[in-house]
């Protein structure tokens, strides 16, 4: 688990709390921040790769080298396609 997943295990319950009250609502914004560090894996469908959160087509242009993609150019969600090695 990275630094990243332990602090959005951490802050999950925090906010969830009825302690925090109206701060509630901000930390919900830090997780969702937060969430979009967290690399995700591209689903391939053919020849296309979408990110897994908001379905963007990443390489519709079929020029795209997909492992030069980092981050999905629509949400900001960090993505990685399915033929990197290592990471999966
Ligand atoms: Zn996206």
């Amino acid at each position: 688990m990275s630094e990243i997943e332990q602090a959005i295990a951490y802050l999950k319950p925090i906010a969830n709390s009825a302690t925090v009250g109206t701060y509630s609502k901000h930390l919900n914004v830090a997780i969702q921040a937060l969430e979009k560090q967290v690399a995700k894996k591209m689903i391939k469908a053919y020849f296309l790769y979408s990110c897994p959160v908001c379905g963007a087509f990443q390489n519709e242009d079929k020029k795209t080298d997909i492992k030069a993609i980092n981050y999905c150019w629509k949400c900001g969600q960090k993505i990685f396609g399915i033929l990197e090695q290592g990471r999966d």
